[in-house]
């Protein structure tokens, strides 16, 4: 029977992750045709000439020899130790590094603490616009993702009271996702606290990603949510890839805080998942101790003058300079998520746009819709790359925003 092809999970057919989707695919095929393609499509420090500090690798190469065999299931313990200080001088309640997991990066520990948690039918409360990976993982544990609106308007910071209208007796997790990807929005200390108070009174697990926690912009200042939770069960996310610029190193950790007498079962069931991938990749682990207490390397980034707020910078003058978009300016993380306002579906949309100006000017970025919201009037862009080429990545833009928007009928045309 000629290309009858092997059938897969059906669990797929609604998971997807277009960062690395359809666009990229092409966006690779061009290059391969002799293009330069300015892809700015993922948060890859490395990609952009960002180095890890230096203490970490030579940390790793000093410990290589040490990492010949698996270690325990949650980890090695020194930097578990370190991070469970971390996680106890930021103000979260009963940690131990007992139940502190590190994992082959944040992602893994995603699925892990969601394949844990959900029963088939379960709702977990997801930021709308979400980093995907949330709503997939949610997607193949069998559950339900229930994204809640985090509205450019409110500078996309979420509305508890917008989220406590999503809740169903099936509702079982909050996911925030602060630093945000793929807004930038940092959100302030007091509705971090009434997030985490809505949680409390509906006994939702706190779910909190904070990957971006040493990422901030001006005055921005990162709350961290366990803070706020120890009345209820908190799974909080770090690691090295984004504020260490080690996403090849794939490490990150998972630490649980709060009413851990509530969480048992739960510690449990991360615990026999965690064996069953016996442990996360040992090399890289030995690069934790050094991150968590060494110096700060990434305020100098994010300062006036340092790459990345400069790059900032470029995106909030092209915006500004830009007949057509508007930006809820980044406080923290390493995106942008500009907007269109006010054009209907029919003049713009985000992936008939993507893939123009990844025909037309050779840039790559994400569509809004990739990132689950009902908008199709947003894209994302890294603020990874140099701050002249982010102003030359700008006027590509701007030129094929006019094409579209004041020119449609030539839109098409260009090669
Ligand atoms: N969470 C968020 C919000 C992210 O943006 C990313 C990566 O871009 C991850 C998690 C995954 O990070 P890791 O490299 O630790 O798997």
């Amino acid at each position: 029977m000629p290309n009858r092809q092997i059938p897969v999970s059906s669990r797929l057919s609604d998971v997807r992750y277009e960062i690395r989707g359809e666009l990229f695919e092409r966006a690779l095929a061009l290059e391969a045709q002799g293009h330069v393609v300015h892809k700015l499509n993922i948060g890859n420090p490395a990609s952009f000439g960002f180095k890890t500090p230096a203490h970490l690798g030579a940390e790793i190469r000093a410990r290589l020899e040490d990492s010949e065999g698996y270690c325990h299931q949650r980890g090695l313990t020194e930097p578990r130790v370190v991070i469970a200080d971390q996680a106890r001088a930021r103000g979260a309640a009963n940690v131990d590094p007992e139940r502190t997991w590190i994992g082959n990066g944040v992602s893994e520990l995603i699925d892990l603490a969601l394949r844990a948690l959900l029963n088939h039918g379960d709702e977990v409360l997801v930021p709308s616009p979400d980093y995907p990976l949330w709503t997939a993982s949610v997607l193949l544990n069998g559950g339900i993702a229930v994204h809640y609106p985090c509205r450019p308007e409110a500078g996309f910071v979420p509305d508890p009271a917008e989220i406590e209208a999503l809740i169903t007796p099936r509702t079982r997790a909050l996911v925030l996702i602060n630093p945000n990807n793929p807004t930038g929005a940092v959100y302030p200390p007091e509705r971090v606290a009434a997030l985490a108070a809505l949680a409390v009174r509906h006994r939702l697990v706190l779910l909190s990603d904070e990957i971006y926690d040493g990422l901030l912009y001006d005055k921005a200042g990162f709350e961290p949510v366990a803070r706020h939770g120890s009345e209820t069960v908190c799974l909080s996310f770090g690691g090295l890839s984004k504020v260490y610029r080690a996403c090849g190193y794939r490490v990150g950790w998972m630490v649980m805080s709060g009413d851990v007498r509530r969480a048992n079962d739960l510690r449990h069931a991360i615990e026999l998942l965690a064996a069953l991938r016996l442990c996360s990749n040992v090399p890289g682990q030995w690069a934790i101790v050094p991150a968590l207490t060494g110096p700060d390397s990434a305020s100098a980034l994010t300062a006036p003058g340092g790459r990345l707020f400069e790059t900032r910078r470029a995106v909030i003058d092209g915006v500004r300079a830009s007949r057509h978009l508007d930006l809820v300016t980044p406080a923290g993380a390493l995106y942008a998520f500009p907007g269109v306002p006010g054009a209907t579906p029919a003049q713009f949309d985000d992936r008939r746009f993507a893939l123009d100006l990844l025909e037309q000017e050779q840039v790559l970025l994400v569509p809004g819709s990739s990132f689950n919201v009902p908008y199709r009037n947003h894209f994302r862009i890294t603020l990874l790359p140099d701050a002249a080429l982010m102003r030359d990545v700008l006027e590509r833009i701007e030129r094929v925003l006019v094409r579209t928007l004041e020119r449609p009928e030539d839109a098409r045309q260009v090669a």
